[in-house]
């Protein structure tokens, strides 16, 4: 069995195989639970010894297909509310395959035209859709956390030249600690970032005036005044409350101060999209470096992110390689994208952002984020007129931040109480939920990011949570 050049008549066969079961998994993935404890077992067919022989393609897809549609979390369907989890739209998941079946080396212009091609169509895509400036540079990246890091290692690079450095070439060596200021609201992921930059997690400032995290706007205009050029990272949104710090005046201190502005929006971004929640993002066409996720609201399937920096030129000097900075032009054709970003090859992950803008444009995204603040809303009203529940935070778009607070269980009790609701929850599996802690108590705060996800499917949400607690409290 061994050597793959034996089965390469297989090989149309084995995608076939893929094919045939799409068919009923994507008709069943609306029913299922979205994890089914039953098909956990099959977990245990994964593992065993590195096979000597191989059991030839036929075998391994087909086994792969059986355990994998059983035992997969169904978070692609429409009743995933934990975290912040998007689905695969139908175009942005065929896509994908096609992404697979051409294989492409997407860094260099040179291995692939066409998805150098389809990046930079992409990006300008983006660009358009939320009201960013067509000169801003960009780049897809693996996820939100990437982008991220994308955007503050342009920053870092910025803030050393105003200390006459070039970080690229010699790293922070003899260089001050960079000076990073943020909301309570700043992303684990910005911190990460932070930290594989060598700028340190733990040295992001954070003026707030509440115990939700708020900027305090006159707290940060005071420190920025006497720290010397400073990066600050907009937040927009938050993922527990769903709150967005306030881009704009942001932007004006940072202009005010000659300060980099960073706007992680890894979802808060698509705010942009509809006129009715635009405002929350305003500003971001001011910001320097802006990240965000398409395997979350732009609903491509995992792994997708991009960034985009005001000044394009910076993206080559903080990631060309080979000592010789790549400066692409603004119009720049014959790209190479693995110049401009932190990975070297990648694969074309343009191709399934192409298909999905292609396939239902502006307006189909637009109307998918205003159906799921809707939910988010109608779901926000279920909570308010329950007697069992209490609603923590406004719904600003799609997190709706609640708990379960039946009368007559003393405030004592109800953390513990909600983390076990959330224990429960997950448990249980019909729908998908888990618990937070927002102003210092637990709270749950599910998450409306899924294409598929309709109005029954946010009322299951409620009645399970209403029936698994009644049960817990012995109602
Ligand atoms: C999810 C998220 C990130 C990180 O995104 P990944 O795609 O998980 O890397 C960053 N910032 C915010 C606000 C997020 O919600």
């Amino acid at each position: 069995m061994g050597d793959p050049l034996i089965s390469r008549d297989d090989a149309a066969e084995a995608l076939g195989m893929v094919a045939r079961a799409a068919g009923p998994y994507l008709d069943a993935l609306p029913h299922l639970p979205v994890r089914d404890p039953a098909h956990e077992h099959l977990l245990e067919q994964l593992d065993g010894p590195l096979p000597e022989d191989g059991d030839g393609t036929i075998t391994a897809v087909a086994d792969l297909l059986r355990i994998g549609t059983k035992a997969a979390t169904h978070s692609s369907g429409p009743r995933f509310f934990h975290f912040v989890v998007g689905g695969a739209t139908p175009a942005a998941q065929a896509g994908d395959w096609i992404t697979s079946l051409l294989d492409q080396a997407a860094g260099l212009w040179l291995t692939s035209p066409l998805a150098a091609r389809a990046e930079t169509v992409v990006l300008r895509w983006l660009k358009e859709m939320f009201g960013l400036p067509a000169s801003y540079g960009g780049v897809l990246t693996p996820s939100a956390t990437f982008a991220n890091l994308t955007g503050l290692a342009c920053a870092r690079h910025w803030w050393a030249a105003e200390h006459g450095a070039d970080v690229t070439a010699d790293g922070l060596a003899g260089l001050p600690r960079m000076p990073v200021f943020s909301s309570g609201y700043v992303h684990a992921s910005s911190r990460k970032a932070l930290q594989l930059l060598g700028l340190g997690r733990d040295g992001v400032r954070t003026p707030t005036r509440d115990d939700a995290g708020r900027l305090d706007l006159d707290a940060l205009d005071r420190e920025l005044a006497r720290s010397g050029p400073a990066v600050l990272i907009a937040n927009a949104g938050e993922v527990n409350g769903g709150d967005f710090d306030p881009v704009a005046e942001m932007a004006d201190l940072a202009r005010r101060h000659g300060a980099w502005l960073h706007v992680d929006g890894a979802f808060g971004l698509f705010a942009a999209l509809s006129p009715r929640t635009a405002h929350l993002v305003r500003g971001i066409e001011r910001a320097d470096s802006v990240a965000a996720d398409g395997h979350k609201w732009l609903n491509v399937p995992y792994e997708s992110g991009f960034a985009f920096v005001r000044d394009a030129s910076v993206l080559g000097r903080a990631f060309g390689s080979w000592n010789a900075a790549y400066l692409p032009a603004p119009d720049e054709e014959f790209v190479n994208y693995n110049n401009l970003g932190p990975e070297s090859s990648r694969r074309a992950r343009a191709l399934p952002i192409w298909a999905t803008l292609r396939a239902y444009g502006r307006d189909g995204h637009r109307a998918m984020v205003e159906r799921h603040r809707n939910l988010a809303v109608h779901l926000g009203r279920i909570v308010e007129r329950s007697a069992n529940l209490e609603l923590l935070a406004p719904v600003t778009l799609f997190v709706v931040c609640f708990r379960y607070r039946p009368p007559g269980v003393p405030e004592a009790e109800l953390d513990g109480l909600n983390r076990r609701l959330g224990e429960e929850l997950v448990a249980d599996g019909r729908v998908y939920a888990g618990t937070t802690v927002y102003r210092g108590v637990v709270a749950l705060r599910p998450a409306i990011v899924n294409w598929r996800t309709t109005t029954e499917d946010v009322d299951l949400l409620a009645s399970v949570v209403e029936e698994i607690g009644a049960r817990l409290t012995g109602r």
